[in-house]
């Protein structure tokens, strides 16, 4: 370690002699004073930084490791040292773990805790962690002063401290690139087995069943030589899945009839045009509730003045207020949180998420199949707030979008005005089906 300290010696001492010389030449340049003076400006943070950031590294080694840190004087300044420096520690999440537990076990403090949760209510991200997931903690004299949260390679939520009165988020969705997958197979026996053994996940085999129920019934109708394709497009950073992925078209032919399912514009048409996913209402509650506050993602706290997005559309319901579930799905989350209270989350399909926080009692358990118009829950006054309502949100795609606004499949057909875009968007799904491969 001793020699590697020496060669960044040597390398700061480099770094301040070769600064002195290059202001001396700027110097001895006959040129006006204004620009020596700027040149001398730029320069001089040049030699601090490298002063200070070059012993930097190595010395957060020395205190994170610590084995390495015994018996030596040169460790235990460094140890000093390194406490002035922000200190990164990644997590990567077992099985079991919860939030508080990792805190106590990295000797975080609550009051942290608390504050990440606060911020973490405008996105619930913290409260379905999952083992392999990782947490990323940077530390600043004894504080944390930000932590990650990296769900996939394409999904980071990351957690900002601002000051002493709480932390802002940042949601970070990379893009990547979106390839296609073709699969072509045969029912042998069950459609998820010989899914299966087409190449699609069992995931992707239950996505279609749930896609298509209405139209053919799974256990029953299929019948031993029936075929299938399907389109799926998957998610890559680089040559990495990144475990995001979407049926794009399905198509069925069972006995003499084909069934299909074609992705355009968020939801699922057949053939003709017609819509296969039942569609969605706005309100979960009643129209005689007012909304008492609306979707607002630029709002700010009105004492810290932080960002604290208001992801959802607040209901005026008093305690005990009947609440429907706004689209068919699967009950994906009925939990507690300190500021959220209960709260239930559904899975509606591949494309929409839907929440309803603050409530008094959940009707409904995790993994229960729901459908439209059905009652889910009880409105409450559970969580942080300071009067009873209803606050409901829909993502789209990961991200919280107005519920009372955004495009949602409520049409029960193709638009005659996009027939044209339609049968296109069939056409190519019909020549990837030919031409991609698996
Ligand atoms: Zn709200």
């Amino acid at each position: 370690m001793s020699s590697i300290k020496n060669n960044k010696l040597q390398l700061v001492l480099m770094w301040v002699l070769l600064t002195s010389v290059l202001l001396g030449i700027v110097a001895l340049l006959p040129v006006s004073d204004k620009v020596d003076t700027n040149t001398a400006i730029k320069a001089a943070p040049i030699a601090t930084t490298a002063l200070i950031d070059e012993p930097a590294s190595p010395l957060d080694e020395a205190s994170t490791t610590n084995s390495m840190v015994t018996e030596s004087a040169v460790a235990s300044i460094a140890v000093e040292l390194a406490k002035s420096y922000p200190k990164t520690i990644n997590y990567v999440i077992q099985k079991g773990d919860t939030l508080g537990a990792i805190f106590e076990q990295l000797d975080l403090s609550q009051k942290s805790l608390y504050q990440i949760l606060e911020v973490d209510l405008n996105v619930l991200a913290l409260d379905s962690i999952k083992p392999g997931q990782m947490l990323i903690f940077t530390e600043f004299e004894g504080e944390l002063t930000r932590l990650e949260l990296h769900i996939s390679l394409a999904q980071q939520i990351i957690y900002k401290r601002q000051g002493d009165s709480g932390f802002e988020f940042e949601q970070i969705n990379v893009d990547g690139e979106w390839r296609e997958h073709s699969y072509i197979g045969q029912i042998e026996y069950s459609f998820s087995g010989s899914a299966k053994k087409a190449g699609l996940s069992l995931f992707e085999a239950q996505f279609i069943a749930s896609l298509l129920k209405d139209k053919i019934n799974f256990s029953r109708d299929f019948r031993i030589g029936d075929t299938f394709k399907v389109l799926v497009s998957r998610q890559y950073i680089g040559d990495q899945l990144t475990g995001e992925n979407r049926i794009d078209a399905v198509s069925i032919n069972n006995r003499s009839r084909n069934i299909s399912a074609y992705l355009y514009e968020g939801a699922y048409y057949d053939e003709a045009g017609l819509s296969i996913e039942r569609a969605f209402v706005r309100r979960p509650v009643s129209s005689k509730y007012r909304i008492s506050s609306s979707f607002n993602p630029k709002r700010l706290h009105p004492v810290t003045g932080l960002l604290r997005p208001h992801n959802g559309t607040d209901f005026a319901t008093p305690i005990g207020t009947p609440i429907f579930a706004t689209g068919d799905g699967v009950v994906s989350r009925v939990l507690n949180h300190k500021y959220a209270g209960l709260y239930i989350e559904i899975s509606n399909g591949q494309t929409y998420r839907t929440r309803f926080l603050h409530l008094s009692k959940a009707l409904v358990r995790k993994g229960q199949r729901v459908k439209r118009g059905q009652k889910i829950a009880l409105s409450g006054n559970s969580g942080r707030i300071t009067g009873p309502h209803l606050h409901y949100e829909l993502h789209m795609r990961g991200r919280a979008v107005n519920a009372m606004t955004a495009d949602i499949p409520i049409a029960s057909a193709i638009d005659k005005r996009q027939q044209a875009a339609f049968k296109l968007a069939l056409n190519n799904y019909h020549a990837a089906w030919e031409h991609v491969k698996s």
